[in-house]
């Protein structure tokens, strides 16, 4: 089922709401009002969300790039906490992994 972005024309609350394509729009939840509007930001929302994380690995990257091991480990820590990926995840892992052996190297 579709998730779709509403704004209430009344109050203006922005609300989400999940229903099929056929059925009618629902009602605001915070002040009842019917005269609502669809957003159309869900799918672009998803896309962002997409882009959000190619931008996030393609930073980690850099940092791995510039030997900046350490930055790139806390930046994906960081970034775990706003995206809940897998891939952010592997980041993580990777990161501390990458620290860790560049220590054994060093000392
Ligand atoms: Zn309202």
């Amino acid at each position: 089922m579709p998730l779709y972005d509403y704004r209430c024309e009344d109050c203006n609350h922005v609300f989400e709401a999940m229903h099929g394509i056929d059925e009618p729009p629902p009602t605001c939840p915070n002040c009842g009002g019917k005269r609502v509007s669809k957003i159309i930001t869900t799918i672009s929302f998803k896309v962002d969300h997409g882009e959000r994380l190619s931008r996030i690995e393609k930073r980690y990257k850099d940092y791995i790039r510039w030997g900046k091991y350490k930055d790139a480990a806390k930046f994906a820590e960081k970034a775990a906490q706003y995206v809940k990926h897998d891939k952010v995840k592997r980041m993580v892992e990777e990161g501390k992994e990458r620290l860790l052996k560049k220590k054994r190297k060093i000392y």
